[in-house]
């Protein structure tokens, strides 16, 4: 075993060190220097964009207003070198898949009544040219 003082090569079950003759297998000797801590000057912490959670939640309830907020608060973000970049993204992300959902829904909701109800369904319920032609003779 090494002597934990000098590091001298010592017999296994050597009570003292052959050349400094420190206990061996006691508590280590106590390092000749103290531990030093740098204070490595931390970066300023970076402020998070709050319009950045702000989109991300308005993209899950309103999600037109979370995609505008979204992307304003990326371009904030990256001009204010702010955090919360990935945050707006997310918000934009959810907001344009919301906000497309949505448009869907509505767009299924105005048309479909107005299909159903239109004459250019033919006798087999199906929309298009093809109705219209028929229809037309
Ligand atoms: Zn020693």
């Amino acid at each position: 075993m090494n002597c934990q003082r000098c590091g001298a090569q010592n017999e296994e079950g050597s009570q003292f060190c052959k050349t400094c003759g420190i206990a061996l297998g006691a508590a280590p000797y106590p390092p000749n220097y103290a531990p030093v801590y740098y204070a490595y000057p931390q970066p300023p912490a970076k402020q998070t964009n709050s319009l950045a959670l702000i989109g991300l939640l308005l993209a899950v309830f309103v999600p037109f207003a979370g995609l505008v907020v979204s992307v304003i608060a990326r371009k904030q973000c990256i001009e204010r070198g702010e955090d919360g970049e990935r945050l707006a993204k997310a918000g934009i992300i959810v907001g344009a898949i919301y906000s497309g959902v949505a448009f869907l829904a509505i767009l299924a909701a105005v048309l479909i009544p107005l299909l159903i109800v239109s004459p250019l369904f033919n006798e087999a319920g199906v929309f298009g040219p093809m109705a219209m032609m028929v229809m037309m003779g």
